[in-house]
C-alpha cells in the first residue's frame, strides 16, 4: 500500500480523475496545513486527525473563500478544463464550516457561470446532518455522498472514531432524514475488518432502513492512517453489493 497523501494545498484542487465522479474539481473549505474533521477514520488517506479538531473554529470565512474559488473557476474555464463534478471534500469534513449555507449558495452561482453542466456535490462523514442548517445546505446540492461504513456502535467507534458527541442511533436516524442520499461504504481487512458475516448482514439491514438512492461500495487504494489495513478483493465487494441489492432493492455499485 502506498503512503498517505499530503493535504490539499489550495481551496480549489484537481480536477481529480475519479471512476465515481469523472473529472471532479475539489473544493477544500478547511485549512491548508492541518486536517479538521469530525472523524478519525483508521483508513483516512490523509493520516490521523491530529490534533483531534472538530471545532470548525478559526476557518476562513465565506466571502474570502468564494473570492478565491471564483478566481480559480475563471482560470479553469478560460483554460478549457473539463469539469463533470464540483465536490466539497478536502482536508477533513466540509460540513464543519460555519458558513456552509452561504458557501453552497455561492458555489451554485459560480458553477452556473463557469461550468453550468457540472453537478455540485459533497463528501461527508454525516455526523453533522442532524443540524438543520447543514441539512438545508445539503438539500441545495445536486449530490450528497454520506459515509456509512459501520452497522453498530462498536464498529463505528473502532473504524470511524467519531470526534463529536453523537450516539450511533442518532447518527443513523439523521442519515434516514436526508432525502436523495448516496451512501459510500468503505470495506477494509487486516488490522481492522468490517467484512465479517455478522457485520455485513447488519450493514445490509441498516442500509435497507436508511433507503438511500444508491450505495457505492469501495475499499482502500492509498495509504491509511492505521497500519496493517488491507484492501478487500473485488469479488468480495461484488458479493456484498449484490447481496445488498437482492435483500433491499437498493442499487449498489463497486468502485476500486
Ligand atoms: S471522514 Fe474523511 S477526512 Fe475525515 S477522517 Fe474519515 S476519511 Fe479522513
Amino acid at each position: 500500500m502506498p503512503a498517505t497523501i499530503p493535504l490539499q494545498d489550495s481551496v480549489v484542487y484537481g480536477p481529480v480523475q475519479s471512476r465515481r465522479l469523472g473529472a471532479s474539481l475539489g473544493i477544500n473549505l478547511l485549512p491548508l496545513t492541518r486536517k479538521v474533521c469530525s472523524s478519525n477514520c483508521v483508513y483516512c488517506q490523509y493520516g490521523w486527525t491530529e490534533p483531534a479538531d472538530a471545532s470548525g473554529e478559526g476557518l476562513r470565512r465565506a466571502p474570502e473563500l468564494l473570492e478565491e474559488i471564483a478566481a480559480a473557476f475563471q482560470a479553469h474555464a478560460a483554460a478549457g478544463t473539463r469539469v463533470d463534478h464540483i465536490t466539497l471534500a478536502g482536508n477533513g469534513e466540509p460540513t464543519l464550516h460555519p458558513d456552509l449555507p452561504e458557501l453552497v449558495e455561492g458555489l451554485r452561482r459560480l458553477r452556473d457561470v463557469s461550468f453550468p453542466a457540472a453537478r455540485l456535490g459533497i463528501l461527508t462523514d454525516a455526523t453533522q446532518v442532524r443540524r438543520p442548517r447543514v441539512r438545508e445546505a445539503l438539500a441545495r446540492l445536486d449530490d450528497r455522498y454520506l459515509k456509512f461504513d459501520a452497522a453498530d456502535p462498536a464498529t463505528w467507534q473502532r473504524i470511524n472514531l467519531p470526534l463529536v458527541r453523537l450516539s450511533f442511533d442518532d447518527f443513523v436516524d439523521a442519515l434516514k432524514a436526508v432525502p436523495g442520499s448516496i451512501l459510500q461504504s468503505m470495506f477494509i481487512q487486516g488490522t481492522y475488518d468490517n467484512t465479517g458475516e455478522a457485520h455485513v448482514a447488519a450493514w445490509i439491514r441498516a442500509v435497507g432502513e436508511i433507503r438511500p438512492l444508491a450505495v457505492q461500495v469501495y475499499t482502500v487504494d492509498r495509504g491509511t492512517a492505521a497500519e496493517g489495513i488491507t484492501e478487500v478483493p473485488r469479488a468480495e465487494l461484488e458479493t456484498i453489493a449484490t447481496r445488498l441489492t437482492w435483500m433491499t432493492g437498493v442499487p449498489a455499485e463497486v468502485f476500486d
